[in-house]
């Protein structure tokens, strides 16, 4: 998730290079579906990923959608080290399996700022996607990191974890 810590430092940032906005529910923005990144890679395509790690670590967030900073493109980041060194990138994901058994947690959201939300997932996902380089990956997550991917896989699909309320 693009997570619960941002919000109390989150007014006190001050950054002075350019930084894209992180777009806030209820914009109706971010209930619309992303869309396939078209591969290669071009130098739009790095330039987004850029812009959106260097969002993500601005606002303390573990995980970030494009279309949480304005793009419709199918990419979502993730760090969940403690160092926030080992961004990964996702470009085109899709969740290929899932735990069948489930577990309730509390989610915040960069884009649902002061809300928590309690979301009911499964605790893995297998998870297909294309990475920076453009190869294609495959893994599994579990625990947080499980949960991230899901709540991302959301923002690419056009939901959001405060809707599961
Ligand atoms: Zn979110």
């Amino acid at each position: 998730m693009d997570l619960w810590i941002c919000w109390p430092t989150n007014s006190n940032v001050i950054c002075n290079k350019f930084m894209p906005d992180i777009v806030k529910y209820p914009d109706k923005f971010l209930y619309k579906p992303t869309e396939e990144v078209w591969l290669p890679l071009n130098e739009d395509h790095r330039t987004l990923i850029k812009d959106m790690i260097e969002a993500m670590y601005t606002n303390n967030g573990i995980g970030l959608a494009a279309n949480q900073i304005g793009s419709f493109e199918k990419i979502f980041v993730m760090d969940v080290s403690n160092e926030k060194n080992n961004p990964q990138v996702f470009i085109n994901p899709t969740i290929k399996k899932e735990a069948k058994e489930k577990l309730t947690d509390e989610e915040g959201c960069l884009s649902c700022p002061g809300k928590l939300a309690n979301v009911i997932r499964p605790i893995y996902v297998g998870l297909e996607w294309i990475c920076q380089h453009g190869k294609a990956q495959y893994k599994t997550f579990y625990h947080l990191p499980a949960r991230v991917v899901q709540h991302e896989m959301d923002h690419l699909n056009g939901k959001l974890c405060i809707d599961y309320v």
